[in-house]
């Protein structure tokens, strides 16, 4: 994708999971073919930025060269696939099962259409995009389409193939766009969905788990040298809540980025890399954004842009301050580019705006 900043490019580790070496080439290749900024996306993927039409064809073959690219577009399209986190062996090898599944099927699914393989004891992933989804219940493995309250037993992978399918029957994707959640709210009902669907886990927390430490990366960017001496503590696992899993590890070293504590303040913040990095951008955001953190009271998101284009958060925001050449727009309850309650505003006006 083209952007600001120069192409983007996403990568989709499979399962999730990235090994050391994996971990190694996107940091190297961040750094050789592209700005050296890697974010963590809400499907669990990566992004490089700052890619140019130069770099781009060594940057695919260093990936390549790792993996981290299907031979088959389509078939790296259709594994759209969100894994547990705290995914055990059984779980890893479910989703390598529907992962084979799906780039057999042939099946023609709107783009951003995903699977959650999130069968741990219980689902951690509800919050997160998926349209179909494996949990597990009291009586075994469950499928559910999003948007259902109740859920039916889950054989095989080719269960979820056989709801996807039906999705498409019921016309989900007319012009090849729709998600199920909104086929669902037009009333469709999967056939035999009659178990009540699995309670959900509370929201994970940066720090220790019982699978290793979740180290939360500051406006989900992890530095490539970050990435580097976390792939050197354990194997990673890649969450959509910009958040890194090292598995097996207790504790963990001061990094450059890395959040340890649920409570920081810095989690509330969303930033795009803004000036100089972005040419775009119309002033520096990451510096100002650290300075407004503490104003942003827990549970609220304070989002501040480089343009109008919004990168660094294309949701909609408690507040967002958007850059532009007259000063930024403070925006309430919106993303970047919508209307602003107050505009042209000074850097030095903003704490006592907030
Ligand atoms: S939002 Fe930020 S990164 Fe995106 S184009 Fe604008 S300044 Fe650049």
């Amino acid at each position: 994708m083209e952007s600001g900043d120069g192409w983007v490019v996403r990568v989709r580790p499979r399962g999730s999971r990235l090994t050391a070496a994996q971990a190694a080439a996107v940091a190297d290749a961040a750094e050789a073919q592209g700005n050296g900024v890697i974010e963590l996306t809400g499907r669990a993927n990566l992004q490089l930025r700052g890619v140019t039409p130069d770099s781009h064809a060594p940057l695919i073959a260093a990936l390549r060269a790792h993996d981290l690219i299907d031979a088959d577009i389509d078939a790296e399209r259709r594994r759209n696939i969100l894994v547990t986190p705290f995914a055990d062996a059984a779980t890893d090898a479910l989703a390598a099962a529907l992962e084979a599944a799906l780039a057999a099927s042939g099946l023609m699914l709107p783009a951003k259409f995903g699977f959650a393989v999130d069968a741990g004891p219980l689902p951690v992933l509800t919050r997160d995009p998926a349209d179909i989804r494996i949990e597990r219940g009291p009586q075994g493995l469950t499928l559910r389409a999003d948007g259902m309250a109740t859920t039916s037993p889950l054989h095989d992978v080719t269960d979820a193939l056989v709801l996807a399918q039906w999705f498409l029957d019921q016309g989900g994707a007319p012009g090849g766009r729709g998600r199920m959640a909104a086929l669902i709210a037009q009333g469709a009902r999967p056939p035999g969905a009659d178990l009540p669907a699995p309670a959900t886990a509370p929201a994970a927390q940066p720090g220790a788990t019982g699978q290793g430490m979740l180290a939360a990366l500051e406006f989900g960017q992890v530095p490539p040298d970050t990435l580097r001496r976390l792939s050197r503590l354990g194997p990673l696992r890649l969450t959509p809540w910009r958040m890194l899993l090292v598995q097996g590890a207790h504790s963990m070293p001061d990094l450059p980025g890395v959040i340890l504590d649920g409570a920081d303040p810095r989690l509330r913040l969303r930033a795009c890399p803004g000036a100089p990095a972005c040419p775009q951008a119309h002033a520096a955001t990451r510096p100002l954004a650290r300075d407004l953190a503490g104003l942003v009271p827990p549970g609220a998101v304070l989002h501040v842009s480089g343009c109008a284009k919004g990168c660094g958060w294309p949701r909609p925001a408690d507040l967002t301050l958007t850059a532009t050449p007259a000063g930024f727009d403070l925006i309430r309850h919106g993303r970047a580019a919508d209307p602003a309650v107050l505009r042209g505003l000074h850097p030095d006006q903003l704490p006592r705006v907030l």
